[in-house]
């Protein structure tokens, strides 16, 4: 089997041989082999988000990013709390639709999609309802590519005293993330994102003492977080099946991150690339949906090129790309026109340079 073509999408995306080869192994889950695997994913998970296991802990969750966010929200939510959740993309608005399917107490700021989370409405909002007692937000809206400030977003909700959640899921690993700088209680991440992992489990980190303060606020069985935290605090074990293969493969993906430089290089690696291609598309004539200042170096939105006397077909750039060994992703929105570009996983500025030639070959076979 070969595969023929990059992932430029955020997750899943092109991983590593040896990633890859990791999951030839059919592992068992009882022994203390494969526990201790799990334990050092978790200590290697508190150490990329600066954080020690004095006052933070982390737990493994089957299942991909949204089974995550949904683990969180039924495990360390009280029937006392109000949520007020932050929207400017589709992720944002899947947690309220998390919340209300779970009938939790949630109100919404709900910010236009092109502009970032405004701290100040935020302070507002939490000013005028003090029975509002956690703030949730997502990192990098995967929706636009747009990076929301969640360093004054956690200022925000330090003054206010309430707790905050942040959905990093396509962050993490990617951007560096100070959790006791930014005042973040809660962070949930999963395996197939920038830890460059393959899909098939999530996480979340938390300070400790509200993880403890979470026994028996679960509202479902299988996405306790409590339960869950439990076992493998414990010795490392999950409950339930775990996805071995994608287990190992992690804890592969975690040894090439720290041997890349840790996430200031994987940073810097994505960055260049993201600001390459910005520079070579806007050359083309595709212009970026949000403003430049906002953009985080995961993904980036584009709108439809105007190509005079013609009108621009979606599928027929994407299956030129495609053959050419690059699959993008097509766009979130609904209101524009528009597809989006990743540069996430194992790729690099050769194959920005790469994809943006097959672009300008694509251009120029239209007009
Ligand atoms: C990918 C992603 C998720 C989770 O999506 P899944 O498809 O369930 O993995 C949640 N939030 C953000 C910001 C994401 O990028």
């Amino acid at each position: 089997m070969t595969i023929d073509y990059k992932l430029l999408t955020p997750g899943p995306l092109t991983t590593t041989e040896a990633v890859k080869r990791e999951m030839l192994v059919d592992h068992c889950t009882w022994d203390d082999d494969y526990k201790r695997i799990t334990r050092e994913i978790r200590a290697g998970l508190l150490d990329l988000a600066q954080v020690s296991s004095d006052g933070y802990t982390t737990v493994l969750m089957q299942g991909s990013g949204t089974f995550g966010v949904e683990a969180l929200l039924t495990s360390v939510l009280s029937d006392d709390d109000r949520l007020l959740v932050c929207t400017n993309g589709a992720y944002g608005l899947r947690i309220v639709q998390i919340a209300q399917r779970h009938k939790l107490d949630v109100v919404t700021y709900d910010e236009d999609f092109a502009n970032p989370l405004s701290p100040d409405v935020v302070d507002n909002m939490l000013a005028a309802d003090p029975s509002i007692t956690v703030l949730a937000v997502v990192h990098c809206e995967t929706t636009t590519g747009l990076l929301n400030d969640i360093e004054a977003l956690g200022a925000v909700a330090k003054k206010h005293g309430v707790r905050f959640i942040v959905d990093a899921m396509s962050s993490f690993g990617g951007i560096e993330i100070d959790m006791q700088a930014c005042n973040i209680d809660y962070l949930v991440s999963s395996a197939n994102k920038c830890i460059q992992g393959v899909p098939g489990f999530s996480f979340a980190i938390m300070r400790r003492e509200l993880m403890e303060a979470s026994k028996g606020l679960a509202r479902t069985v299988s996405l306790d977080l409590y339960d869950q935290w439990q076992a493998m605090e414990a010795d490392g074990k999950w409950r339930y099946t775990s996805p071995t293969h994608v287990v190992l493969a992690f804890a592969q993906a975690m040894r090439e991150l720290v041997a890349e430089g840790g996430i200031a290089a994987r940073e810097a690696r994505y960055t260049n690339s993201q600001r390459l291609l910005v520079k070579r598309m806007k050359n083309m004539g595709f212009a970026p949906y949000i403003e430049e200042k906002l953009h985080s170096p995961i993904i980036t939105t584009f709108l439809y090129p105007e190509i005079e006397g013609k009108a621009f077909d979606f599928q027929s750039m994407y299956d030129f790309l495609k053959a050419g060994g690059y699959v993008i992703y097509p766009g979130k929105l609904t209101e524009v026109d528009t597809f989006r570009v990743g540069n996430i996983g194992e790729v690099y500025q050769e194959d920005i340079e790469k994809l943006c030639d097959l672009f300008e070959e694509f251009l120029k076979g239209n007009s």
